[in-house]
């Protein structure tokens, strides 16, 4: 009997013993928790590898991966057991004190990127806090900039505080929540010229710039890959003009990229990067790295309650080993290939549809035209009643982030829900 038909078995003895639960009501949820988001009117209920099953009952195969957060996927054995032993143990206690398994991740990430110190926190928008806290006190401490400004792109998304929203470079993230943060300015992504004369400009304004935050790919705005030559004049500039390069690798870090950091994608080394999604698989934490160079936080500059307890820096850790253990980098790669040579040919049979194709690793992104009427969410939806989970970057991208531990098979499995979802059309 398959994994999936032994727990279908054993939830339909589970259900004739106990009786169904209360099935789940949307409009008792939406009655409690506030609308944020537009949801999808499914509830999922279990998963295991990249399968997930909704409380119907029904599978789907899932590229959302919690948004390229899931790594291993749903109930990896090394995540169970390192949930398991820490919860056991010790889960939460402050960096009041020392937290060993804190440090042994710290190392980890140290030893495999170009940082040499780490702070932890929760999620990517505060690991973006944290990096723009840290850039700000640079310019104050080290460059000697009284009113600092940070250079962001167009279509960049860094965040919901807002710090980051103001980061952000997209403006239906900020409306309604001025007055925004001072000290931002936004060029146009992987456009070198628009990057000098901004600097220039802002220079002959008086308004010094201290650090450029980018995407090494920037992911919710549409999965557009850096431009290897782009980053590579941006490292000269900030290292002729002692400005900070801070890249935000919440997305696409962690191996998803085909690398362990976006970065590597580019030739280049940042500052200051930042983590979240992918780095705990799932369990919530960020990380905000940085080299010896801007490594100037004093105790009290920056804190968090929960940031880098044992519970959260011990399972990421399992993460890290079991990336390695595995050799999912290489499976990253091969996949990859794999989805984008697929979508590429799907692409084909629909040129007044689709657009393009383009991605890393397994962050990849099927564009539809402008002038098709079809957008992204449409065919999401007709893709999940074809059990294919997705999830849009923009009205006309459609994101392919499938948790690192995908097998060939169910990659062809998505490329044939994909061309069974477009033929509907
Ligand atoms: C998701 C994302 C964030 C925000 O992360 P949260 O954990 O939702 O705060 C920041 N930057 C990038 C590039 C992201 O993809």
């Amino acid at each position: 009997m398959s994994p999936e038909a032994l727990i279908q078995s054993l939830s339909s003895i589970t259900e004739s013993v106990f009786g169904t639960s209360s099935p789940f009501s949307s409009t008792e949820f939406d009655e409690h928790v506030m609308t944020t988001y537009a949801r999808y009117p499914i509830a999922l209920e279990r998963g295991t590898g990249c399968r997930v099953w909704d409380t119907e009952g029904r599978e789907y195969l899932d590229f959302v991966a919690g948004i390229a957060t899931c790594t291993l996927g749903h109930a990896h054995p090394a995540m169970i057991q390192a949930v398991t032993e820490q919860i056991k143990t010790l889960h939460h206690v402050s960096n009041l004190y020392y937290v060993p398994v804190q440090g042994e991740l710290a190392k980890w990430l140290v030893e495999h990127s170009c940082a040499d110190h780490v702070f932890f926190c929760n999620s990517g928008a505060e690991a973006n806090e944290g990096a723009i806290k840290l850039a700000r006190k640079y310019a104050h401490t080290v460059l000697n900039i009284d009113d600092p400004v940070i250079i962001t792109a167009h279509a960049s998304f860094h965040g919901r505080t807002l710090a980051t929203i103001t980061a952000t470079g997209q403006p239906k993230y900020q409306k309604g929540f001025s007055p925004l943060m001072p000290g931002f300015y936004y060029v146009p992504y992987n456009d070198i010229n628009a990057l000098e004369t901004a600097i220039s400009e802002l220079d002959s304004r008086d308004r010094r710039v201290a650090a450029i935050l980018l995407e090494a790919l920037q992911g919710e705005g549409g999965v557009n890959p850096g431009d290897q030559a782009y980053f590579q004049r941006i490292r000269q500039l900030c290292d002729e003009k002692g400005i900070l390069l801070i890249l935000d690798e919440v997305q696409v870090g962690m191996a998803r990229s085909g690398k362990l950091w976006g970065y590597e994608n580019l030739g280049i080394e940042p500052d200051i990067f930042t983590s979240a999604k992918g780095l705990g698989g799932g369990i919530p934490i960020g990380a905000t790295l940085c080299k010896s160079s801007c490594n100037i936080f004093q105790p009290g500059d920056h804190a968090s309650t929960f940031g880098g307890n044992p519970f959260a820096c011990a399972v990421s850790l399992a993460v890290c080993q079991t990336l390695e253990r595995e050799n999912l980098l290489e499976n990253v790669h091969d996949r990859g290939e794999q989805l984008r040579a697929g979508l590429r040919a799907i692409a084909e049979k629909y040129p007044d549809h689709i657009k393009t194709v383009r991605g890393w690793g397994l962050i990849n992104g099927m564009e539809l035209h402008a002038e098709s009427p079809l957008i992204s969410s449409e065919v999401i939806k007709v893709a999940m009643d074809n059990g294919l989970l997705l999830v849009p970057a923009g009205p006309k991208v459609i994101r392919f982030v499938p948790p690192l531990i995908v097998t060939e098979a169910e990659i062809n499995w998505a490329l044939d829900a994909v061309e069974r979802s477009l033929a509907s059309f």
